[in-house]
């Protein structure tokens, strides 16, 4: 068994699917975001056990991954395409019953020509300026689109991570200028959204990296565990070096475990030097640079090296990795790529 293997929780990613849906009043429907595969965890079994604990509602960024999801969840729950209605993918939406978030005036026209009656929503511009109607292209468009019904009007938050940035309540305000008075479902909250309060929670929310255990949501249990076998051991002298570029020197004898796997597998390589892995309780530090393929830990404290290290698990946060490379915990689900046995629990 060389290869790494990713535990992934489905019971924990249930669990925080619920605890996020209880932190918004009853008739608050929080749906799931299951795009980029889950955020690298699994979109089919992702959904299927998020169907079963009661999400009705699913979001993926494009048009195949709905049809992906489409295939394991049957006919009835609703998924809709951030990407909106793209050119050639009419047929696509149409037979999976995608619904696309259409986000400018060259959708509403191509969804009106490809796909008079089928679903949609509307995807408002508040202030990110990255996808949606801007305020004055919703003025012209408005009525039109408001006649066919929209399954949802949303808009996406810039800075709900940081509850006291001013931009926050900004976006609430434009979301309320442009659409209160619709008798449409609405939509603005991600996990950083149902974080800020009810004002932001609407009609329905689209947690994502809370359901897979990352920040902001510090309530959420840790879906994921990452354990990487130990291939090999050595003591290194002092002045010896270890890895590319001789990027680390032993001052003192020090044990080297050598792990498989390394920045190929998402562990990123501006993670070292900060990096720490485990060995149960006990923390091991990354020592010199990561390869592609290993990683090599100080476990001079260890009184006996284990078969494998964790580098994420209930003593290494995903978010715990993702600062040491500077980056966030979406980057590390994402990265994770395809080289773990993967084991799914409950099996
Ligand atoms: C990715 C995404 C989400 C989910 O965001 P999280 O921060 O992962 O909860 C919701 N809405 C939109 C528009 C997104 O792009």
């Amino acid at each position: 068994m060389g290869a790494a293997r990713l535990t992934i929780d489905l019971d924990a990613i249930c669990a925080n699917w619920r605890a996020l849906d209880a932190l918004t009043d009853n008739e608050v429907e929080t749906a799931a975001v299951v795009k980029a595969d889950a955020y690298g965890i699994g979109a089919a079994r992702v959904a299927k056990a998020l169907a079963e604990a009661g999400a009705k509602s699913y979001f993926v960024a494009l048009a195949e991954e709905g049809v992906a999801v489409r295939d394991v969840l049957g006919d009835l729950p609703d998924i809709y395409v951030f990407a909106g209605h793209m050119e050639g993918e009419s047929d696509a939406l149409v037979s999976a019953r995608l619904i696309p978030l259409l986000n400018a005036p060259d959708q509403m026209s191509r969804h009106a020509t490809n796909a008079p009656a089928h679903p949609f929503g509307v995807q408002l511009d508040t202030g990110m300026n990255r996808l949606g109607f801007e305020p004055s292209e919703w003025n012209d468009c408005k009525g039109e689109l408001l006649e066919s019904g929209p399954l949802l009007v949303m808009s996406h938050l810039a800075c709900a991570d940081e509850p006291d940035h001013p931009m926050n309540a900004r976006q609430l305000d434009a979301f309320h200028g442009m659409t209160d008075g619709i008798s449409r479902r609405r939509s603005l909250a991600a996990t950083g959204g149902i974080l800020l309060g009810p004002e932001y929670h609407f009609d329905l929310t689209r947690p994502g990296v809370g359901l897979y255990g990352g920040q902001p949501f510090g309530g959420a249990l840790p879906a994921i565990c990452i354990d990487v076998p130990v291939i090999q051991t050595r003591t290194v002298q002092p002045g010896e070096t270890v890895g590319y570029g001789n990027a680390w020197t032993a001052v003192a004898p020090t044990k080297v475990a050598t792990i498989s796997a390394g920045y190929a597998d998402g562990l990123l390589r501006a993670a070292a030097p900060e990096a720490v892995v485990f060995a149960g309780n006990t923390p091991c530090p990354v020592v010199g640079r990561i390869s592609m393929d290993l990683v090599t830990v100080d476990v001079s404290g260890l009184h006996e090296v284990p078969a494998s290290l964790q580098v994420i698990g209930p003593n290494a946060s995903v978010d715990a990795f993702a600062e040491a490379a500077d980056t966030i915990g979406y980057e590390i689900l994402t990265s994770l790529g395809a080289r773990y046995e993967r084991v799914y629990l409950p099996q």
